[in-house]
């Protein structure tokens, strides 16, 4: 029986695991990929706070890494499967684990168009991760799909190898904050593709073209391109929740001020939990809110 379990080392459960260790909880962290989250997918973050000019995301997360390993908590690397509220167990692929709260900070995964291709050419020319395939497209045109900040910060990264970044958005405007907006306006090699949809991704053996359709005439056509980068949005990692806590429709646990989600003792925190604004800044904040919350309630029920 530990104290706490937190599933999850992105930034949320990093920062929770921090502020654990120092409540001085005897906590399990559990992490199906490597530690660090999704955040890793991008090369460098230039708004978390004292970092002037940015710094690299590996070596951020790295940093928390370490400050929580300094604690003596140890990182598992598994896959939970199952969550049993009542009685705080944790079915992992290869154990369980019990513990008097919870922590769930399983982040959120990249959305798909769910287009014909898409998965056909996985890995032969459509990605979701610009920091790990930018360097196959050297020279090649690339498109890129969405209008949010992911998009922006991707395209202009892959201007930094390909010909010709051409954005495909199905609306009009982007949605991306201004300051990445006007990059994106001066880089000589990016373009935009606007309210379009990208229908099918064709090929032989490797990505070759999309099918677009222009939204305000209807008209079909062909782009020739080598990569489609896909960037509309995430998906909370939360399948192995369903039916057990309150989501939204589209899966987000919903949790309140104190990152108590509709369980007693489980508590939620980052991208994997509804809210407005979806950073690493407000991750970390979100975690150690939510440890902070399991210490009380820890500390209560033993009282
Ligand atoms: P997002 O803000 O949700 O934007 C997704 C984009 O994809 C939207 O423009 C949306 O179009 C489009 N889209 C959604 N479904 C689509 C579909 N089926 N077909 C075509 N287009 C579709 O996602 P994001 O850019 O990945 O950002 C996620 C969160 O992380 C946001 O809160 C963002 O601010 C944050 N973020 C912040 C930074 C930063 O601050 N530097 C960097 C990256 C991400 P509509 O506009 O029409 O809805």
């Amino acid at each position: 029986m530990h104290d706490l379990i937190i599933i999850g080392a992105g930034p949320a459960g990093l920062t929770a695991a921090l502020y654990a260790g120092r409540s001085r909880l005897d906590t399990i962290l559990i992490e199906k990929m490597a530690p660090g989250g999704r955040i890793l997918m991008s090369e460098n973050i230039e708004n978390y706070p004292g970092f002037p000019g940015g710094v690299s995301t590996v070596e951020l997360m790295t940093r928390m890494e370490q400050q929580v390993k300094e604690l003596g908590i140890k990182i598992e690397s598994d896959e939970v499967l199952d969550l049993d509220c009542s009685s705080k167990t944790i079915t992992t692929s290869s154990s369980t684990y019990e513990a008097r709260a919870i922590i769930i900070a399983s982040g959120a995964r990249p959305r798909k168009l769910n287009i014909p291709g898409e998965d056909k050419y996985i890995g032969h020319g459509v990605s979701y991760c610009a920091t790990c395939d930018a360097p196959f497209y050297k020279e090649k045109k690339v498109v890129l799909v969405g209008g949010g900040n992911t998009v922006a910060e991707e395209a202009i990264y892959l201007s930094r190898f390909a010909s010709l970044v051409s954005v495909i958005h199905r609306r009009q405007d982007l949605r991306a904050s201004a300051i990445l907006q006007e990059r994106l306006q001066e880089n000589k090699k990016i373009n935009f593709i606007l309210s379009s949809l990208v229908t099918e991704i064709k090929g032989t053996q490797k990505v070759e073209a999309v099918r677009l359709k222009n939204l305000l005439t209807g008209k079909e056509s062909d782009f020739g391109c080598a990569g489609v980068f896909i960037y509309i949005g995430y998906e909370p990692e939360t399948e192995f929740l369903k039916g057990k806590l309150r989501m939204d429709d589209s899966g987000f646990i919903i949790s309140d001020d104190a990152m108590s989600t509709s369980v007693e003792g489980v508590f939620a925190c980052g991208d994997c939990r509804k809210k407005s604004l979806y950073q690493v800044i407000n991750a970390c904040g979100d975690g150690a809110v939510a440890a902070d919350s399991a210490y009380k309630f820890i500390a209560n029920r033993s009282k």
